[in-house]
């Protein structure tokens, strides 16, 4: 494809997507098909000889978007929002074109200084403290997700327990991690993948608010303490998957000081909210933390992937991750003077991500993006009103942010075959979670095409499928 080819089948591509989105409305936001049938649609091996790029676009319409589930549609509620814009969708497109890899400074000067003034720039739109930011010890990078945060974070907290040891000898005492029964099970999995076994995590128990008990953490520490375990991290969560309950990170902070041990605060859904300073509020003790991230690609209107992961000590990130080959050496590095963001993650390569954040940064503005988390949580509270205000159903937790769970009084059953109903109209997507061990739904309003009259009318559809006979019902 020369440069004239790629001009116009470019165009022809963003007026794909445009269209896409714009048709989003008439489409059913997951498929109604069995497994196989895109496989089915999908030659068994590939083409001999080129084809006609027409070919390849108007198969975006006949095989792939038939069999998406169309997470920027209007009426897809389910799970944490995935929102992605056009600003980003741009940002990306650059980045792919330059087809840069970062992994040095030395290989990307500008792919690393803007993704250091992006963080920088994301630090002070959320006030965090100043110690997360690049002017101070700390610092911020991009990873892929708010997973591969909390192993980049697990790792450097076996490097600080172990007194520096893990670096050259892995592994050898038993060490813990700590999160609430509500934490991700991305941090489980890290934990795993640290080499911790599968009693690496300790899963402490949470207050009516399903947030965090300090007091039992304490117990837990001690108790470890004196089975000759040695603590490693806390997970606190702001914005827990389940229900979004807010860990009391003042308190977790105070505790984790006392103990020596290392503090991540998972906001990976939540923390865009800081971006208002009247949900600042869901931050406070923050300056105890010594990593820090969120997805904003979750909720901050930046496609996937982009997670905002901070230190608040640069260096001992750094030295738990550094490895230096000959063929990677360079006057840069050397210098000491310059950021290697292949320091600050697991794989070497990596690509141009804050390009997107940079055009969705400048394009919406910081005012942009708080008109953009201040409705979610709008519409979020109006769902919430409709929910008390009908006898049938109860609002299951607070809902603080941007996604309400609530289930049918008539018990799991009826709300498990309410969830079906609702689903397989395909109008709107939502997904369950168990609350004290109760069935419940979950609807996290987020996409950035989502009105007020797409709440209004997933609240009617709810509304009137619980109405119907059958389990759900309820007089
Ligand atoms: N942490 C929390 C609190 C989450 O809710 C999620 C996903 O929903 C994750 C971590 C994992 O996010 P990612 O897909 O970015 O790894």
């Amino acid at each position: 494809m020369d440069p004239d080819e790629f001009r116009r089948h470019g165009h022809e591509v963003v007026d794909w997507i445009a269209d896409y989105w714009s048709g989003l409305h008439d489409r059913r936001v997951t498929p109604n098909d069995p497994p196989g049938t895109v496989t089915a649609r999908l030659p068994a091996t590939p083409p001999e000889y080129g084809e006609g790029f027409e070919q390849i676009l108007a198969d975006l319409d006949t095989v792939i978007a038939p069999g998406l589930t169309h997470w920027q549609h209007p009426g897809f509620f389910g799970y944490f929002p995935a929102n992605t814009s056009a600003p980003s969708v741009l940002g990306d497109l650059v980045a792919a074109g330059l087809g840069v890899q970062g992994m040095l400074w030395a290989t990307g000067p500008a792919c690393t200084e803007v993704e250091t003034v992006m963080l920088d720039w994301l630090a002070h739109l959320l006030d965090l403290p100043p110690r997360f930011r690049s002017t101070g010890p700390g610092g911020g990078v991009i990873q892929d997700s708010a997973s591969s945060a909390t192993l980049v974070a697990t790792l450097a907290a076996l490097h600080r327990a172990s007194g520096g040891e893990w670096r050259m000898s892995g592994v050898t005492r038993r060490y813990r991690v700590y999160t609430s029964t509500q934490g991700h099970s991305s941090i489980e999995k890290a934990a795993r993948l640290a080499g911790l076994g599968d009693d690496g995590v300790r899963a402490v128990e949470v207050d009516e608010t399903l947030a965090l008990s300090p007091k039992a953490l304490r117990t837990a520490l001690e108790a470890d303490r004196a089975a000759g375990v040695v603590p490693a991290l806390v997970v606190a969560t702001i914005g827990t998957t389940s229900t979004t309950a807010i860990d009391p990170i003042p308190e977790i902070g105070e505790i984790c000081r006392e103990y020596g041990v290392w503090l991540h605060v998972d906001a990976a859904y939540a923390g865009a909210a800081a971006v208002c300073p009247e949900f600042r509020y869901t931050h406070s003790g923050l300056e105890y933390a010594d990593s820090y991230c969120f997805d904003p690609h979750k909720w901050l209107l930046t496609g996937f992937d982009c997670d905002a992961f901070w230190v608040a000590d640069r260096a001992e990130l750094i030295e738990a991750l550094s490895v230096l080959p000959e063929y990677l050496r360079n006057a840069a590095t050397e210098s000491g003077a310059v950021i290697d963001y292949r320091d600050w993650q697991v794989p070497l390569g990596r690509r141009f991500r804050a390009l997107k954040l940079w055009f969705v940064l400048r394009w919406y503005g910081v005012e942009g993006l708080r008109a953009h988390i201040r409705s979610g949580v709008q519409l979020a509270a109006w769902f919430a009103d409709r929910v008390t205000a009908d006898e049938r159903f109860e609002v299951a937790a607070p809902h603080p942010f941007s996604l309400v769970c609530f289930r049918l009084r008539a018990g799991d059953e009826a709300s498990s075959e309410l969830l079906t109903r609702v689903n397989a109209t395909g109008r709107v997507y939502l997904t369950h979670t168990r609350v004290a061990g109760r069935y419940t739904l979950r609807l996290a309003v987020g996409s950035p095409l989502t009105t007020h009259r797409d709440v209004a009318l997933a609240w009617q559809l709810i509304a009137e499928l619980a109405g119907q006979d059958g389990p759900g019902h309820v007089d």
